[in-house]
């Protein structure tokens, strides 16, 4: 089964069955992307897709957490390229939703519709894991700023119209939404293994307006790690997503392949490969859910109701053991579906490993999920460090 909401009950509200059916609808054209002919192409269809099916309304700004995560779970199945496109646009649209002015949140529709497309422009040639090292400096002018520096790896580049620049404003960081037509500016396309429209993006004396900054000037940090945060554990979820279509594909095959006069479904040994991935596949849907559950119930979604939590400001203590929560799924869901997806090449042999089968385009497309917004070392790390602390 694609997605459900019906198997975990206790995760889930009664609006959400609905959503899933929703989803499921919108799967086919969005599926069909991968068939069009030219491959150039696929990204704006991507796009143009989710636009259509109104998807973009769950990430901009995020309905709630299980929403996200169950949007991503079914894009992760059907199209891991339309799976990067829609997280991204949350999170480049994200620290306007948090911070923006009332100005600036006037141009979030035209993203939740899909008439524009956002990017979120945080890592750097010098600052990768280490967010602090963000070299990309704003410098004030009588108008405004004016941008200098290079961003590498972001995500979008190439479909978006905008992108939210995080740059050294001063000693601290500050985040401008920059429009990606500006004199200055320079995008260079570059080419993950996986199919996800990605580029860098270099800034040379950019000039801004003072409107183009997003909260206050030492609040960038802050805004990037939050949005972050807010889209963490839905990486879990396409990786459950992506898993579970490699369960499916592998199930298909072993079913029907017939080696040593019976199905290789009949092989204990391949039955055991089962096993292994449909436990695999369970325990990471399960820490995926939970820790969506604790971010719906801790705080209010943007512009939404908490379901629990009554919306009263989250503690310290609180935020920290969510955080691992976040960091315990995202770790989890993305390594196991790594190895959920690589039981299923080896399940189809020789071809599992021809270009163009489902599972070897999903074992490439899987891989920077274990990168991207914080990588795993990373998510051991804030674990680690929770668990040191004696965080509950
Ligand atoms: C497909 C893709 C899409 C992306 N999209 C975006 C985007 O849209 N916007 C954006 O801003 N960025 C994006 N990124 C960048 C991504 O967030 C970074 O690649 C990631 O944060 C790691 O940074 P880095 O590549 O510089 O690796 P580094 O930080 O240099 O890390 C290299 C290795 O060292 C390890 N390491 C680093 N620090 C430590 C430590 N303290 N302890 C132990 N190990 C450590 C890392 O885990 C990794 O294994 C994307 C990346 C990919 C691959």
């Amino acid at each position: 089964m694609i997605l459900s909401s019906d198997d975990l009950p206790m995760f889930f509200a009664p609006d959400h069955a609905a959503l899933a059916t929703r989803l499921r609808a919108a799967a086919p054209a969005i599926a069909a992307v991968e068939q069009l002919p030219d491959p150039a192409a696929r990204d704006r269809a991507a796009a143009a897709a989710l636009g259509a099916a109104g998807l973009f309304e769950l990430c901009v700004p995020p309905s709630s957490s299980r929403a996200l995560c169950l949007a991503r779970e079914l894009l992760g199945y059907v199209s891991p390229r339309a799976d990067s496109i829609f997280a991204v646009q949350g999170l480049g649209t994200h620290p306007i939703a948090l911070a923006g002015t009332p100005a600036q949140r006037a141009a979030l529709p035209a993203f939740a519709s899909g008439a524009r497309i956002a990017a979120f422009a945080l890592t750097e040639p010098e600052a990768g894991s280490d967010v602090g090292a963000i070299a990309t400096r704003a410098t004030p002018t009588a108008d405004g700023y004016v941008l200098d520096g290079d961003k590498l790896f972001i995500s979008n580049l190439g479909i978006a119209d905008h992108a939210a620049v995080f740059a050294r404003l001063g000693d601290a960081l500050a985040a401008f939404w920059v429009p990606l037509d500006r004199p200055g500016i320079t995008v260079t396309p570059q080419t993950p293994i996986a199919a996800h429209p990605l580029g860098a993006l270099a800034l040379r004396g950019v000039a801004v307006p003072h409107d183009a900054r997003i909260g206050e000037p030492g609040q960038g940090m802050k805004l990037a790690l939050q949005t972050l945060d807010a889209f963490r554990v839905s990486v879990g979820a396409a990786a459950v997503g992506m898993a579970r279509r490699a369960l499916d594909e592998a199930l298909g095959f072993v079913r029907a392949r017939v080696q040593f006069g019976k199905p290789l479904a009949e092989q204990p040994l391949v039955q055991a490969h089962l096993a292994d991935m449909a436990v695999d596949l369970d325990a990471a849907r399960l820490l995926v859910l939970r820790a969506a559950y604790a971010n719906d119930c801790a705080k209010p979604a943007v512009g939404g109701p908490a379901v629990g939590g009554g919306g009263e400001v989250e503690g310290a203590g609180a935020r920290a053991a969510r955080s691992a929560l976040i960091a315990i799924a995202k770790l989890g869901a993305t390594e196991a579906a790594q190895r959920v997806i690589d039981r299923a090449v080896q399940l189809f042999g020789g071809r599992g490993v021809m270009a163009g089968a489902v599972v070897e385009e999903l074992y490439r497309a899987i891989r920077p999920l274990r990168i991207y917004e914080g990588t795993s070392e990373i998510q051991r790390t804030i674990i680690g460090r929770a668990l040191a602390k004696g965080t509950p």
